[in-house]
């Protein structure tokens, strides 16, 4: 008891880390939150929780190393959730810089002052400090090979997933190096409320109910491993909760879509909820572009070490979930909405 129950939250009014800060804040005593706010990062959606007991918002970047270490320090934090990230695989193109800063230096910086703490505390072994990060380090498969497993080599192909295998590789030296408890989780791809208008599915949600061409890359033959966000909260959760330290864990639906498959079943699920769609039907909004350079062909998640060794399963069904996740669009147009101005301003 009063174990992991002053917990940081790193990128928590990002689309992951708001459904995990949402999820988990009652099984704490005191759960800070340290976000940058980003073009991604949201204040608003953890609006309902501001003043709440036991719930605290800072603004500020895993990269300042004195900011870091003053929070650790005045919450006496002994749990660190790091959700933290440039996650868009697009804008890694456009601007690596950024990925590198957060993704890889802003990881060392959180690891370094953590690993300060936990020392100058006399290494307390309930400390944990979890990594949450992408099936994406292990680069892409073909049609027939076998789904990733936590032993297969990491090949990232973009920017993005090359500064998220470097995080990796950093907390896992500070395990083997240190000691440091340290936990990794990768996961597949995530869907449900709260996620950014420019991720796939909420991009097609948003698209559709503004009339405005849904953008497919290549072929649309791309194929992805979909989780619902609620299930990879309850994953983390059971690996804070369970694991060993030292262990890595992959997360996965056991669910590989196609990228056209999903945009039609939204354009579908829109007609059918939506009055009125600007273009009805919305399949006529399909637009095939330019493939994006270094495009992983296909990612699958093989699960099974989590399932067999800590018993976490899945519990949401894909048509069930990207149905509430098409309706909580249409519901929440005032959520999304000024962060897509907001964005392009
Ligand atoms: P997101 O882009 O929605 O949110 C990232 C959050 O981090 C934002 O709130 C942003 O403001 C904040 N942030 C960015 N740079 C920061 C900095 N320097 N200091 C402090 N805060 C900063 O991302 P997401 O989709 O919620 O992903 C969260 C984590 O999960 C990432 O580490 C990502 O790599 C990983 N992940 C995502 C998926 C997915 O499908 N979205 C799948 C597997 C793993």
């Amino acid at each position: 008891k009063g174990q992991n129950k002053r917990v940081l939250v790193t990128g928590g009014a990002g689309f992951i880390g708001s459904n995990f800060v949402h999820y988990w804040h009652r099984q704490a005593d005191l759960l800070v939150v340290l976000d940058a706010l980003t073009y991604a990062g949201h204040r608003a959606t953890l609006a309902d929780l501001e003043g709440a007991d036991g719930f605290k918002f800072v603004e500020g970047d895993i990269g300042n190393a004195e900011l870091v270490s003053q929070l650790l320090t005045a919450y006496e934090i002994d749990t660190i959730i790091h959700f933290a990230a440039e996650s868009h695989v697009d804008r890694s193109i456009l601007g690596p810089a950024a990925f590198v800063q957060t993704n890889v230096v802003g990881t060392f910086t959180l690891l370094e002052a953590f690993r300060h703490r936990w020392e100058a505390q006399g290494k307390p072994e309930h400390f944990r400090f979890l990594h949450v990060s992408t099936d994406e380090v292990f680069g892409s498969l073909g049609p027939t090979d076998p789904a990733f497993s936590e032993t297969t080599p990491y090949a990232p192909n973009s920017p993005y997933s090359a500064s998220k295998a470097g995080s990796d590789h950093l907390v896992r030296a500070y395990f083997h190096t240190f000691n440091l408890p340290t936990l990794i989780t990768n996961c597949s791809n995530n869907y449900g409320p709260y996620q950014f208008p420019e991720k796939l599915i909420p991009l097609m949600c948003v698209n559709i109910l503004s009339g405005q061409p849904l953008p497919i890359y290549g072929d649309g033959q791309n194929v992805r491993d979909w989780l619902h966000v609620t299930d990879h909260c309850e994953a983390i959760a059971t690996v804070l909760q369970k694991a060993a330290p030292g262990e890595t864990y992959n997360i996965g639906g056991n669910n590989q879509v196609k990228n056209i498959d999903i945009v039609q079943q939204l354009c579908d699920l829109m007609d059918e909820l939506a009055d009125g769609l600007p273009i009805s039907p919305a399949r006529e909004l399909i637009t095939f572009v330019t493939d994006r350079p270094g495009h992983d062909r296909r990612y699958a998640m093989d699960s099974s070490k989590l399932q067999r060794e800590l018993g976490w399963q899945p519990k949401y069904d894909f048509a069930t979930g990207l149905a509430q996740t098409a309706q909580w669009y249409l519901d929440n147009e005032a959520w999304w909405r000024p962060l897509l101005e907001r964005s392009r301003a």
